[in-house]
């Protein structure tokens, strides 16, 4: 497999991503956010100010960059990559980017940065969960690769032990990341060094096929790094949950365990930009192993953030709060109690913002579906902020992240 992944950046003045020349001010984008409250003229007048000179305007800070915008423009000018575009401008203003936030990113310890939420988490484990993730670090010779995400790296037992996952070689070290988190923040040169350090560790491995088990991780690779980075990743990419519908449909695995569930679905801000079929490969899945779905009032190119994108503005918990309790609605609307979520990090949120309803991760479920076992599930995952290193360094990111 060729190395070295080289990213290229065209230089203009909207850089990253968002297609002015197409843009008509219509105002669609904005006008119909759920995080924003404005007029179709509204609208069009902050697009047209933005337009003329992009930078960070106070009456962006709704925006959570949930990338909903995108499917709302008629023109596909990409909407939602202007407005983190212009948050780029408030982290480049800043003297230090908010220590909550640069806390909740991974994948920049290699360039120096401070104490980090998932390293802290993986600290915790216990000793063979630990040895489990030094495995994983290490590049690997196989027809498929799972690449296992920053979140899914906490509950590493479950999918090394997987008699499910038994043919896959699994892959992924501490300071490997995507860098999502970073470009939705606006670190835009640390979020792209991290995805091209990303993919070039991917191909360190011998393989055919990558098997990706966070969506977030899947949009870099197939969405974010050819559009907005001009990069084609040199591999097939497919998500776990089509690599788990294959197997159930081949019938190489077999549901042992039905879960019988009467449950609302969750669907992430990435869930659409991964395209229908992953959307449809998801409810086909969860139906397959014994759950009766529904969807939400906002699902598929309408779904609402869990929450967890309000962190990434000025790494506020209270807009965390104030983008799940508009999640919250749609819960209620659902008439649902039990919520699947299939992104580990709506999961989390689900799970700890949301009291009166019950996520579970459909990962998990499926695991549990094919006979296998889910000792550590992420619903003990609290237990581990007890721990001195994680108490320590969330007490030292709180006033940040509260005031
Ligand atoms: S990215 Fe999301 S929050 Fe921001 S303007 Fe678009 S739809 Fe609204
Ligand atoms: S919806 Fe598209 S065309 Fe309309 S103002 Fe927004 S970016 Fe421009």
């Amino acid at each position: 497999m060729k190395k070295e992944v080289l990213i290229k950046i065209e230089h203009g003045i909207f850089t990253r991503g968002f297609s002015d020349e197409k843009c008509i001010q219509c105002g669609k984008c904005l006008a119909g956010c759920q995080y924003g409250n404005f007029t179709s003229k509204q609208a069009g007048e902050i697009v047209k100010k933005i337009r003329v000179m992009p930078q960070w305007y106070p009456e962006l800070s709704f925006c959570i960059r949930c990338g909903k915008c995108d499917h709302r423009c008629p023109v596909g000018a990409h909407p939602s990559y202007l407005m983190r575009e212009c948050l780029e401008h408030k982290r480049q203003a800043e003297i230090k980017t908010p220590s909550s936030m640069a806390y909740s990113i991974n994948g920049l310890g290699v360039e120096g940065w401070g104490a980090n939420f998932f390293k802290d988490a993986y600290k915790g484990l216990g000793t063979v969960d630990k040895r489990i993730l030094r495995n994983w670090a290490t590049p690997k010779k196989n027809k498929d690769i799972l690449w296992i995400g920053c979140t899914d790296r906490m509950m590493p037992r479950a999918v090394e032990e997987s008699h499910a996952l038994r043919n896959i070689a699994k892959f992924g070290g501490p300071d490997d990341c995507c860098g999502v988190w970073a470009i939705q923040a606006g670190l835009f040169d640390e979020g792209y060094r991290i995805a091209n350090r990303f993919v070039n560790r991917i191909l360190e491995n011998h393989f055919e096929r990558l098997v990706v088990g966070c969506g977030h991780c899947q949009k870099v690779l197939t969405s974010i790094m050819p559009e907005t980075l001009g990069v084609k990743v040199p591999f097939p990419v497919i998500s776990i949950y089509d690599y788990f519908l294959d197997m159930i449909e081949k019938g190489s695995v077999r549901i042992t365990k039905p879960v019988n569930m009467d449950a609302a679905i969750s669907d992430p801000c990435f869930g659409y930009e991964n395209g229908a079929d992953y959307l449809n490969a998801v409810r086909r899945l969860a139906t397959a192993i014994g759950m009766s779905i529904s969807e939400m009032p906002h699902n598929r190119e309408n779904a609402l953030c869990c929450g967890y994108g309000g962190l990434h503005t000025d790494g506020k918990i209270a807009n965390v709060v104030r983008a799940a309790l508009i999640k919250r609605k749609d819960m209620a609307a659902s008439g649902k109690k039990h919520i699947i979520s299939y992104c580990p990090g709506c999961h989390l949120v689900n799970h700890y913002f949301q009291p009166g309803y019950k996520s579970h991760y459909l990962l998990e479920n499926v695991l549990l579906a094919l006979g296998d076992n889910v000792t550590k599930p992420f619903s003990t995952f609290y237990r581990r902020l007890a721990y001195p290193h994680m108490a320590w360094n969330l007490l030292s990111v709180s006033k940040s992240a509260l005031l």
